[in-house]
């Protein structure tokens, strides 16, 4: 089970501090599961926080791309929209997108971390191709119907840790 145990575990992206959590852990690069951590399921707008978040990385310096499972044209928009990279279609937890955000950002495993609010799709995913993975809670209970089934089980994997923010 330790590859679906989060290294940490947050509220909402937006609380993970550039500095303290990702810095000053050596983490220059962050790999952003899109819905439901960066872009609610149900307004289908970033909400103000992230965006400011997302700002606040680029001013820190820390480079960010969105990994998404999705395969429509969304993540590619949103990617135009808060100018960030893309790596759409990943079949996380699958290991194959993982290699090519990589080379998109320049960046080396050691020094990035995986964001996801799914432990069977992010925090997997993330940990089976070598990386440092945080879960968030998601921004919304509304999901794809597959996804709240995955859901149940994940609320019990996670049993009662608590997220630190
Ligand atoms: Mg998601």
């Amino acid at each position: 089970m330790a590859l679906l145990r989060p290294d940490r575990y947050f509220t909402r992206v937006s609380l993970i501090d550039p500095q303290a959590d990702l810095l000053d852990r050596g983490i220059r690069f962050v790999l952003l599961d899109m819905d439901n951590t960066l872009l609610p399921r149900d307004t289908h707008e970033v909400p103000s926080d992230i965006l400011a978040w997302l700002a606040d990385l680029s001013k820190c310096g820390v480079g960010a791309l969105i990994l998404s499972n999705n395969w429509h044209e969304s993540p590619f928009e949103w990617g135009r929209r808060l100018g960030l990279p893309v790596v759409a279609k990943a079949c996380k937890p699958l290991p194959i997108a993982y290699g090519r955000a990589l080379r998109t950002l320049g960046a080396t495993r050691a020094e990035t971390v995986c964001i996801g609010d799914q432990l069977m799709t992010d925090i997997w995913g993330g940990h089976f191709a070598g990386f440092a993975s945080y879960l968030v809670d998601p921004l919304t209970t509304v999901d794809l119907k597959h996804t709240l089934v995955l859901r149940k089980l994940e609320r019990k994997i996670i049993g009662g840790m608590p997220p630190e923010k």
